[in-house]
């Protein structure tokens, strides 16, 4: 939903078209594209869709083998779709990826969208987080560039589901894209609706719950520290594991860890590689099962038990 927001606030302000009032129905200009790495999560397509953009207009782009988004692509896929008569509107970062916890390259992209005059949204779904702890900070560094920024408090905040978050920097454009007056609330200045901040002016859910009280009640209690120790952790429990799965002989990392998630399967001395997924989609399965973790597999027991090892190559695995 916080991405959701977030790309519907750049669509609504850098397509150069009342898409409010008329809808993409009444859209007759060049067609509208944005560009996001293929490493993005399944929000970036549905949004696409509900947007009214359609999935084809989420450009997918590149990655290097670090998985992080391939800018000098990106910038070449950005020249030719202008060439071929496209209107790019908008690029996605992202800080901290679902899958592999790469952070794109904020700074470059937060400079490709000065020059092509694009929207500068990040998915920092847990990278977001990472800024309140010193040591953390340089790894997203550029996301205080963003435009708009969509962030879980449900995961790296540890609050029960669901609480996301999204900031624009823009207060007015967010307002734009959202404000519908409503006669049945007036505009009275004092009462019970009078000032404040109106969220349904900020989003797309009328009335709802009070997700923000947990929030503030939990840094009220905690503090802002604790959260930062809390990611720190994290990250030095992924980087442990990293270090012991490299100690192990029949195990192999997929990708480097750069945040806080670990890709890594089985490949016993012995097994031939036509066997490694079916090996490694059942031991996932089985640890799952035990109830004793639930680790996750990467789309779907497909693309990371597909991976041919060395991500140290030039080629994305
Ligand atoms: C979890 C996550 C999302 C989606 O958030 P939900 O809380 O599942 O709606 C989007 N992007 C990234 C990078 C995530 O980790």
């Amino acid at each position: 939903m916080a991405n959701l927001i977030g790309l519907a606030v750049a669509r609504s302000e850098k397509t150069g078209f009342d898409v409010r009032e008329h809808g993409l129905q009444g859209y007759r200009g060049p067609r509208l594209v944005f560009y996001a790495s293929g490493e993005t999560h399944g929000w970036c397509r549905k949004a696409a869709e509900l947007l009214g953009l359609g999935n084809s207009a989420y450009r997918r782009v590149a990655v290097g083998a670090d998985y992080r988004i391939d800018v000098p692509a990106l910038r070449t896929l950005i020249k030719s779709d202008r060439r071929e008569g496209m209107r790019p509107f908008c690029v996605v970062g992202n800080a901290g990826t679902i899958n592999t916890g790469a952070t794109d390259d904020l700074r470059a992209l937060a400079r490709v969208c000065q020059e092509g005059g694009l929207w500068f949204h990040v998915d920092g779904a847990f990278g977001a987080l990472a800024p309140l702890s010193e040591k953390l900070r340089s790894v997203v560094q550029g996301i205080e560039e963003a435009d708009s920024l969509a962030f879980d408090l449900h995961k790296w905040m540890y609050l029960p589901f669901e609480v996301g978050c999204v900031l624009v920097r823009d207060a007015e454009a967010h307002v734009r894209t959202f404000a519908a007056k409503q006669d049945y609330f007036g505009d009275a200045e004092r009462g019970v609706i009078g000032g404040g901040l109106p969220f349904a002016e900020r989003g797309i859910e009328l009335t709802r719950s009070f997700r923000a009280l947990k929030v503030w009640m939990s840094l009220k209690a905690h503090g802002v520290a604790a959260y930062a120790r809390l990611i720190e952790q994290n990250v030095a429990q992924a980087s442990y594991l990293a270090e012991l799965i490299g100690r192990e002989r029949d195990m192999e990392l997929l990708a480097p860890v750069a945040l806080n998630v670990v890709c890594f399967r089985l490949r016993p001395r012995g097994v031939a590689e036509a066997e490694l997924n079916a090996l490694n989609k059942e031991a996932l399965l089985r640890v799952q099962e035990s109830g004793v973790a639930v680790p996750s597999s990467h789309g779907a027991g497909r693309e990371v038990f597909d991976a041919r090892g060395d991500y140290e190559s030039s080629q994305p695995a």
